[in-house]
């Protein structure tokens, strides 16, 4: 996969990307960034990169052509069959599903706005798709820019070295919320919950796995009701959620 980044502070990535799995997608060569800053395409040192917005109502934007000529060398450098995606709170919202499709560009560009965004046109004539990464105002693209590739970089075959436990993380466990996890040591000392679920340390696989399912079909139910409400339960789920239940008005 190649992404290549439109933004004024390239700089934001350079630390975010020399870590984990972005880090580690980059040196096996499954992906490939680059950043282009529109302010390398301004006319001269005197030319602004951003302008006041006809009409008046006060901010500014950037201005439409140092952005499309960032787009042109992008494109060239990635020799074309590029999506082009405008992180923008007025962008179709990121979900799992969403991501799936993004992730089927193998080559895209990410415009990161700034101030009170872009020029209008530069959407009108070249983006393909707007991304927002949830109903708030940032103050640029960069960090929804960062959530996406995150997102989008997990996904990709042969990032993760444990693909299965992604599998089982929130969203992606059939529409589930995970399970809660527990590590070392058994017993934390001077907590009130204070131990691990004794069936977790008993060795039991198959028991193990029904005791997680009917953990995240607990938790999606009492943490996120409309997850739960979308997914048909199949006659075994049902048994463990109503025992669940059973359970957590009993000790409520
Ligand atoms: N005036 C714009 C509007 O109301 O649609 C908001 C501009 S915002 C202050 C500046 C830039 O931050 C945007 O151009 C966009 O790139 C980015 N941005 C802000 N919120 C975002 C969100 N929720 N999702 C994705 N990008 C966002």
């Amino acid at each position: 996969m190649w992404i290549s980044i439109i933004s004024l502070f390239p700089e934001m990535f350079k630390t975010y990307i020399k870590y984990g799995l972005i880090n580690k997608s980059i040196k096996k060569k499954l992906l490939n960034i680059s950043f282009w800053n529109p302010r390398d395409f301004i006319k001269n040192k005197f030319s602004k990169i951003d302008s006041n917005i006809y009409g008046g109502g006060g901010g500014i934007i950037l201005k439409a052509e140092p952005l499309i000529k960032s787009i042109y060398k992008a494109k060239i450098e990635m020799k074309n069959n590029v999506k082009i995606i405008y992180l923008s709170p007025q962008g179709k919202k990121i979900n799992i599903s969403y991501i799936k499709k993004l992730l089927s560009y193998n080559k895209m560009i990410f415009i990161c706005g700034r101030y009170k965004g872009i020029d209008e046109r530069v959407i009108n004539n070249f983006v393909d798709e707007e991304v927002s990464i949830g109903d708030y105002i940032l103050s640029g693209g960069e960090l929804p820019a960062m959530i996406l590739l995150d997102t989008i970089v997990r996904q990709i075959p042969g990032v993760l070295n444990n693909m299965s436990s992604s599998q089982t993380d929130s969203f992606f466990n059939n529409g589930l919320l995970d399970a809660p996890n527990y590590t070392y040591p058994k017993v934390l000392k001077n907590l009130k919950k204070n131990t691990v679920p004794s069936i977790l340390l008993s060795g039991n696989h198959k028991k193990i796995k029904e005791w997680k399912l009917q953990q995240s079909l607990g938790i999606t139910w009492l943490k996120r009701p409309d997850l739960l409400r979308k997914k048909k339960l199949t006659k075994k789920e049902k048994i463990l959620f109503q025992n669940f239940k059973k359970y957590y008005f009993k000790n409520k």
